[in-house]
Formats: structure tokens, C-alpha cells, sequence
């Protein structure tokens, strides 16, 4: 087979690597802040790629919009305001609306380039763009958080590309701090936290830093999430309030569609391996 038909990401340290069969590259250009590229695949429809990483497939990037949305939505016990620092492909966003209760999302992305490239090559996830709920601003999540009202925001979804680059401070104690600061009473960050299997260490310096920014409650999930390496991703709540349980019979009773998340899954999710028990000292 020749290698060039194939979109390969390596996963630096790990050895290992994970590749897609392309049919053709449809896009690539180097935006203001990352170099960004759009591949045709044989089975997983597109692909976007930024910065030589996975970032989502048309057949797979439900298990992770779906994840870092609806648990901390059914973990909040009534979550009006919701703001998406990075998420740039509109796809988490399309899963927060779902929600009836919610009144208001503000997606916040550094990079409008990666907006506009979904809009023509994933138009599915960009379908509720238009929802009058929904307002999609094109600045840095960082300085969004720093100069926002104290108490302005229910729920703060970090989903972000790895923390390398314009991302980087995303997974800061002083960025933690911030967003402690402008969260409401019962407020709650997820964020994605990459891999247990392979960035351990990172989990563990961004509970930390969580921890060391004020947030006493935390709650690691675990799912599937083939296209990333390792194929096993995760996403981190901390919570201003006790995290124990959630809105289970609401969960149950959800009023819309998903293809992964559910009551079941929710629980599942929640388990923590004994190997991640050890690292967190559980
Ligand atoms: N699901 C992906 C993953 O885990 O690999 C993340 C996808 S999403 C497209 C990541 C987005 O974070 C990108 O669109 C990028 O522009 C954005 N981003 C990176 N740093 C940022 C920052 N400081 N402020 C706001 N958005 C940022």
C-alpha cells in the first residue's frame, strides 16, 4: 500500500501511531495561529487536522462532543449560561444546545479560520450556528475568562487542542483561578484531559492546577475516542460545589437524540480504573 494514501498521527513518546486511509486532501493553510488541514477519508469522512494532530472525523467526533457536554450539563443542577472556550468546529456547541434549559452559549475560539473551514466541510456540526441562544466570538479563551464579570457563567467547557501553542495557558492554575472567579454559585469547567493511558502526568498536573486554582471537587470521565491517540480520551469536571452524583432521572428522561451518552453511560464513565486511582492518590 502506499504510504502516502494514509493520514498518519504520531504520538510523541508513546510509539505508537494511528493512521486513516485518505482519499484526497480537500484543504490546507496556515491561519494566524495553526496550520490547518482538511482530508477526504475512505470510511470516517472527513477529517481536520490542526497542527499535524486528529482533531475530528464526520464518523467518530460524537463520542467527544457528546462527552464534554452532556455530563456536566446533567451534573449542574440548572445550567442557564454556557460558554465554550476553543470548540472551533461547532460541534460541542451543537450538543449544549440541546439542552432546553440552557438560555445561552458563547463559544469563544482563537481561530476563526477553523469556524469557517467546518462551516464548508462539517456542516452538520455547525447546523445550529443560527440558534438565537447561541453567539460565536473569534478572541483568545484566555483573556475572555481574565476580563469577564465575576458570577457572569454557569458552566465553562474547555475544548481545546492539546496544550501546546495558543492552548497552552488553557491548562493553567492562573487561567483556573479566572475561571473560579466568573463562574456562578454552583459553576463547573470540564475540560478535555487528553489520555490516561499515555499523558498521565498531564492529568495529573491539571487536576493540580485545578485544585491549586481553588476548585476542591473534581471528576475525571473516561470514553472512547478512536481517531486520538490511544484511542481512550478523558475529560475533567472541577466543580465550585460538591460534584457527588448527578441529575440521573433527567439524564434518563433527556428530551433529544445522542448516539453515545445516556443514564448508562454517564455512570460508566464515571468509573475510575486502579491504575488512575493510584495516580490521583484515590
Ligand atoms: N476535539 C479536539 C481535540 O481534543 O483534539 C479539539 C478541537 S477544537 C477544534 C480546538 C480549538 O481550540 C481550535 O479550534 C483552536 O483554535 C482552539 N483554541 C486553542 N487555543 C485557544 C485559546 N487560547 N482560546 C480559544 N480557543 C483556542
Amino acid at each position: 500500500m502506499n504510504p502516502t494514501e494514509w493520514f498518519t498521527e504520531q504520538a510523541p513518546g508513546a510509539g505508537s501511531a494511528f493512521s486513516l486511509k485518505i482519499k484526497r486532501k480537500l484543504h490546507e493553510e496556515q491561519s494566524d495561529f495553526q496550520f490547518l488541514e482538511i482530508y477526504e477519508t475512505e470510511d470516517f469522512g472527513n477529517l481536520m487536522v490542526i497542527d499535524g494532530c486528529t482533531m475530528v472525523s464526520t464518523r467518530d467526533n460524537f463520542f467527544y462532543h457528546e462527552m464534554m457536554s452532556h455530563p456536566v450539563l446533567f451534573t449542574h443542577p440548572n445550567p442557564k449560561r454556557v460558554w465554550i472556550i476553543g470548540g472551533g468546529d461547532c460541534g460541542t456547541l451543537k450538543e449544549v444546545l440541546k439542552h432546553p434549559g440552557v438560555e445561552q452559549v458563547v463559544q469563544i475560539d482563537i481561530d476563526e479560520r477553523v469556524t469557517r473551514l467546518a462551516e464548508i466541510y462539517f456542516p452538520e456540526l455547525c447546523e445550529s450556528n443560527g440558534d438565537p441562544r447561541a453567539e460565536l466570538k473569534f478572541i483568545d479563551g484566555i483573556k475572555w475568562v481574565k476580563d469577564a464579570a465575576p458570577g457572569s457563567v454557569d458552566i465553562i467547557i474547555v475544548d481545546s487542542t492539546d496544550p501546546v501553542g495558543p492552548a497552552e495557558g488553557l491548562f493553567g492554575e492562573a487561567f483556573y483561578r479566572d475561571c473560579l472567579n466568573c463562574l456562578s454559585e454552583n459553576g463547573m469547567v470540564i475540560q478535555q484531559s487528553e489520555s490516561a493511558l499515555y499523558h498521565l502526568n498531564l492529568m495529573q498536573a491539571m487536576r493540580g492546577a485545578m485544585s491549586a486554582a481553588g476548585f476542591e471537587h473534581l471528576q475525571t470521565l473516561f470514553f472512547p475516542q478512536c481517531i486520538y491517540p490511544s484511542g481512550w480520551w478523558s475529560a475533567t469536571i472541577a466543580g465550585k460545589k460538591t460534584l457527588d452524583g448527578f441529575r440521573q432521572e433527567d439524564s434518563a428522561n433527556k428530551p433529544f437524540a445522542t448516539e453515545y451518552y445516556n443514564v448508562d453511560i454517564h455512570r460508566a464513565a464515571l468509573a475510575q480504573p486502579e491504575f488512575v486511582k493510584r495516580a490521583f492518590g484515590g
